[in-house]
């Protein structure tokens, strides 16, 4: 396990080593290129202040002559100075530059996060593109000055657009990936909206991409204008333009090369500037963020005293999942007809292998299923409203406020880019509807209320500075930040050691107790079910097997399948005084390949005729809870166990 990166005492931590600024810094070539291109911005842009001499002045007594003390770059043919027209033009070079770059950036990076968030969106992009990308760019060009003249900023625009295409894919590929990441997904459920998401998450960390996208799509631009200017298509004369003033020393190349020189060389620095920008930037985009210590006492940061917003304890809720059938679309179902109910300050824990559908379950309630899945029967009713047929905008003001989600990778759930004050902070503002101040105070009561010490260390730090228990930890604040009522969370200790876990379901009792929330805990560990849930549902191939209260059905586990999973468990002392665990042989079978009888026939030691009968939920026996096997009484009377029956049976 990688340990976290703790900044020593009082020493203030910043993300360095990814910031381009400080890239640019740490190259002498990238400082000169800065350096070299705010020269000719400043200058060109400030010409009129400065320039020594009138740009289409001519002196016919100075006519090429070379760089002297009057005459900084020499004269041209007709005696104009040479360092006035440069710079004359410059302006407009830049201006037209920035033009196509922004063009091409903007139109690109609009399409490529609404094609990364909407498969529809997606669907319009690539086609659109496509479609772009097949017109020839010059011809285009030729004709667009053909009809409107030399008007380069439309030129330039056009050109913009027409790059666009191609920029397009590279950003869409960077923003899917991004979309992808657990914290993305983590501020949908959290029910931060889809724009919200892309501008908060997602553009932040396509920022560099962005900016060398734009600076050599600015390089570009500035050739593409100087060409079009050399052929003839440019500003035309008297008026400079460095494209012009290259065309104009070809002409007397043999006699007096100088006059290539500068123009030439202004443009080839600023082109070569452009891109060695872009290059150090880029280059340096992977480097892991670092500490650095500034050597002073870190302010101390002061928190509002508690707010309206402060965490209160919910009133009495209940959800009730009732004959709930999910599955893909044209295809078989992945859970059917699964029904159960959990209370104010109740834990219910549904366990069961992979692929049992206990997510599948857990993101039906949150409205967010897979694309191709849906609820195809059943109902999900919150506090009497049914869920299943909100629309998408209803189930955004639903989550995070109402229902909350917490993962089992708690580092991915956390965007790398933002300290956790950051992301609290929004998260608080945006669900309680507080200003900054009072979110900052929540969000310090939200840390101590999930048990972090060092608060003020913690809201500075980022993801990659909180080991895995600190993370889940600010996991589970985010997802209080909004005061939920009921929490969903997805093998919340999973990828924690065997201390940190036993913290996590620890604060988690502490919360249910403290703030009367349901909980909804999926796991496939009975250890953890025994230690936090109250009732528990044992899933098997999509369908509730078993249903009860938590200690009666592990005491007294009537499924065949919940025995299996006990007599496996290394928790469990009956397991462990037998000397070894049991093994379940065989596999879940997908869901396409259900039996019409007892899905869990194949793998059954104690499958007999009637197995292969559907079987429906029964009476367990003392009426505690619900059994989906017809064998139940009669194994249960029989003081039948998994471990003597697959005695000598390997998996
Ligand atoms: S119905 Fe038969 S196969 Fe299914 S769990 Fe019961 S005993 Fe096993």
């Amino acid at each position: 396990m990688t340990a976290p990166i703790i900044p020593p005492a009082g020493l203030e931590q910043v993300r360095s080593g990814t910031h381009p600024v400080r890239r640019i810094l740490r190259s002498p070539f990238a400082v000169a290129s800065l350096a070299w291109l705010l020269l000719v911005v400043v200058a060109s842009l400030a010409a009129p202040l400065w320039l020594p001499y009138d740009p289409l002045a001519q002196d016919f007594s100075a006519v090429k002559q070379l760089p002297s003390a009057a005459h900084w770059l020499g004269t041209d043919e007709l005696g104009r100075d040479i360092l006035s027209r440069i710079f004359a033009a410059g302006a407009e070079a830049l201006l037209y530059s920035a033009i196509s770059a922004g063009v091409a950036v903007g139109v690109a990076l609009a399409l490529a996060l609404a094609a990364a968030a909407r498969p529809v969106a997606r669907s319009i992009g690539d086609r659109a593109t496509e479609i772009v990308m097949a017109i020839p760019a010059m011809v285009v060009i030729l004709a667009v000055i053909g009809a409107v003249g030399t008007n380069f900023a439309l030129v330039m625009a056009i050109f913009g657009l027409l790059v666009s295409a191609g920029l397009y894919r590279v950003f869409l590929g960077q923003a899917r990936g991004l979309q992808s990441q657990a914290y993305v997904e983590a501020a949908g459920i959290d029910g931060m909206r889809q724009v919200a998401i892309s501008l908060r998450h997602v553009l932040p960390n396509m920022l560099t991409t962005v900016f060398v996208q734009f600076v050599l799509i600015f390089a570009i631009s500035m050739m593409i204008q100087a060409g079009l200017a050399f052929i003839g298509f440019g500003p035309q004369p008297p008026n400079p333009s460095w494209g012009g003033l290259i065309q104009s020393a070809s002409k007397a190349v043999y006699d007096f090369p100088w006059l290539m020189v500068p123009p030439g060389l202004v443009l080839v620095l600023t082109i070569l500037s452009a891109n060695t920008l872009a290059d150090v930037v880029a280059a340096g985009a992977g480097e892991p963020p670092r500490l650095i210590a500034l050597g002073r006492e870190a302010k101390r940061r002061r928190r509002t005293e508690k707010a309206a917003a402060a965490v209160v304890a919910p009133t009495d809720a209940a959800l009730v999942v009732d004959g709930l059938t999910v599955g893909i679309e044209g295809g078989p179902a992945l859970v059917t007809d699964v029904s159960f109910e959990v209370r104010s300050g109740q834990v219910l824990g549904i366990v069961g292998e992979s692929g049992c559908g206990k997510s599948v379950t857990a993101m039906s309630i949150l409205g967010l299923l897979a694309p191709g899945l849906a609820v195809r029967d059943g109902s999900v009713r919150w506090n009497g409203h049914e869920l299943t047929g909100l629309s998408d905008q209803e189930m955004l003001a639903m989550r995070g406020k109402q229902i909350a989600y917490i993962s089992q990778e708690p580092m991915r759930a956390l965007d790398p880019m933002f300290s956790v004050q950051s992301l609290l902070v929004d998260a608080i503002r945006r669900l309680r509807k507080v200003g900054r101040a009072d979110a900052r105070g929540v969000a310090a009561d939200l840390l101590a209320q999930v048990g972090i010490a060092d608060i003020d260390r913690v809201l500075r730090s980022y993801a990659h500075q909180l080991s895995g228990g600190m993370a889940q930890r600010v996991a589970i604040a985010l997802a209080l930040a909004g005061n939920p009522r009921l929490l969903i969370a997805d093998e919340p200790t999973t990828a924690l050691d065997v201390t940190v876990q036993a913290e996590i379901l620890s604060l988690l009792r502490g919360l249910v107790r403290d703030t009367g929330m349901a909980v909804i805990l999926v796991t496939h560990d009975l250890g953890v079910v025994a230690d936090i849930c109250d009732d528990v549902a044992v899933m098997y191939a999509g369908q509730i097997v078993e249903f009860g209260d938590m200690a009666e059905v592990l005491d007294d586990a009537q499924h065949p399948y919940t025995m299996a999973l006990l007599a496996a468990d290394p928790h469990n002392p009956a397991a462990v005084r037998a000397g070894r665990l049991a093994s379940i042989p065989g596999q879940v079978p997908a869901p396409a390949a259900w039996p019409s009888g007892c899905r869990f026939a194949a793998r059954c030691a104690f499958a007999h005729d009637s197995s292969h009968d559907p079987q429906v939920l029964r009476p367990r026996v003392g009426d505690a809870g619900l059994v989906r096997c017809d064998r139940a009484a009669e194994l249960h009377a029989a003081g039948a166990d998994w471990q003597s029956a697959t005695e000598g049976v390997t998996a």
